[in-house]
């Protein structure tokens, strides 16, 4: 299985796409994940994304298509993989269906968390106290929000028009909503 998962900052993409990714034992790939452990270490690459992601803005799609493609080139990715945070742009969608084209594979499901902004802006608020995240602060979510408004939800209609798009509401109970989700990638 090879599915997407979409939705604004804070509806709880990375927790459920975490427990998919136990639940059916393919790779969690989510590129926030790879930029930030790529900070932390100091890298090249994590130098690069760093002064974007700290304002809120998405990296330049060449850096970030670039390492989607090398991730995806992994060995535990061949039998499937949740893709979390990736893609965010036309551009990445674009680049997206080029990869799964030359390994002769495609998207089977793009899983879309809908949630309420207010409550979104609660509970990114709460978890930049819980991980000293830099980029939770209340400016810099505003734009994150901005960002996605402007770039990422386009992407929800280009996907339903490929009938791949499933709308799972994300302000419920955590198993609650990992249950909807299970029922949805399953039919
Ligand atoms: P996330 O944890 O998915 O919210 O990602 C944190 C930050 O990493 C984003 O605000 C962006 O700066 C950067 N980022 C993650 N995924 C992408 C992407 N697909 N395209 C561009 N920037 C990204």
């Amino acid at each position: 299985m090879r599915i997407v998962f979409m939705g604004p900052p804070g509806a709880g993409k990375g927790t459920q796409a975490a427990l998919l990714s136990s639940a059916l034992g393919i790779p969690h790939i989510s590129t926030g994940d790879i930029f930030r452990a790529n900070v932390t270490q100091g890298t090249p690459l994590g130098k690069e994304a760093q002064s974007y992601m700290d304002a809120g803005e998405y990296v330049p799609d060449g850096i970030t298509n670039a390492m989607v493609r090398d991730r995806l080139t992994h060995d535990d990715a061949r039998p499937g993989f949740i893709l979390d945070g990736y893609p965010r742009t036309v551009e990445q969608v674009a680049e997206l269906d080029a990869m799964l084209r030359s390994a002769g594979t495609k998207i089977d499901c793009v899983i879309e968390l809908t949630v309420d902004v207010d409550a979104v802006v609660a509970r990114l608020v709460r978890r930049s106290a819980e991980q000293g995240r830099t980029d939770d602060t209340e400016d810099v979510l505003r734009r994150r929000l901005e960002v996605y408004a402007e770039q990422t939800a386009p992407l929800i209609e280009l996907y339903q028009s490929r009938n791949l798009l499933v709308q799972v509401d994300g302000l419920g109970e955590i198993e609650a909503v990992t249950a909807a989700i299970l029922l949805a990638v399953n039919s």
